[in-house]
């Protein structure tokens, strides 16, 4: 579903990704790890062209990633990406949230967009929700519409950059629980996160990344029992 070969990417002098080659299956979810700095989210957003590489090749779905244009937009509508912070729009309604690029990308009629938004809402748990704008939301709600809009898409892939990281202790679970149905039920999903707990029970790879490459990839069994590589080691040492 995503394949990158040979990536670069340079930020002035500063090369932040060096050679990655990542394929991510179908129904895959691949959880993306590593210290502060080390180009995880460099990389996802490389993955739907929120930045330009310097060379090597990315596709999605068997289609080169395309680099401007209706394509591009296209491209965005196909992989969706959840951030740290919300995102929502502050002045649109939670539902219109949800439905707005379902009716201006996908051209979807608006009775459609509304009837998927609202079962949208309903999976993520929030659909007394719709009608009130996101800063009536606790932080967890936020989240958790922002996924519904990305879902509203009809996405091949979900991108998740630190999705929790911003959120109150208590917030964290229901957005992984999100997370986790959402592997069960068959998404494409390339998840970058310190929730550790989340890589072992969801995770089908776990790809760890230092210095801009990416150093280790295994099954979270095998990669949090037996680290390979002494920066792996060293990380988890850190964090475990
Ligand atoms: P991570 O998500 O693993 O913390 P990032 O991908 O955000 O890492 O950043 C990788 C490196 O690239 C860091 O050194 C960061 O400071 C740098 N960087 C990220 N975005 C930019 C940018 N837009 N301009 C310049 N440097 C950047
Ligand atoms: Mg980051």
């Amino acid at each position: 579903m995503v394949v990158l070969d040979g990536v670069n990417k340079h930020f002035g002098a500063l090369h932040v990704l060096r050679d990655i080659d990542l394929t991510v299956a179908r129904g895959e979810v691949v959880v993306v790890i590593g210290p502060s700095g080390s180009g995880k989210s460099t990389l996802c957003r490389t993955i739907n062209r929120l930045e330009t590489i310097d060379s090597g090749a990315i596709s999605i779905d068997g289609r080169p990633l395309p680099q401007e244009g209706r394509e591009l937009a296209r491209l965005r509508a196909d992989v969706g990406m959840v951030f740290q912070s919300f995102n929502l729009f502050a002045h649109k309604t939670v539902l219109e949230n949800v439905t707005l690029g379902q009716i201006k990308v996908r051209k979807s009629p608006r009775e459609t967009a509304e009837r998927t938004a609202r079962s949208l809402l309903d999976r993520v748990g929030v659909s007394g929700q719709a009608d009130k704008y996101p800063a009536q939301l606790s932080g967890g709600q936020q989240q958790r519409v922002a996924i519904a809009r990305a879902l509203a898409m009809a996405p091949k892939v979900m991108l998740f950059d630190e999705p929790t990281s911003a959120l109150d202790p208590e917030m964290i679970n229901e957005v992984l629980e999100v997370m986790r149905q959402l592997a069960r039920d068959g998404m494409t999903m390339v998840v970058v996160t310190h929730e550790m707990g989340f890589a072992r029970s969801a995770a089908h790879r776990v790809v760890f990344m230092a210095d801009g490459r990416i150093v280790e990839q295994a099954p979270p069994d095998r990669f949090f029992s037996s680290p390979r590589s002494e920066r792996a080691k060293d990380f988890l040492s850190k964090i475990l």
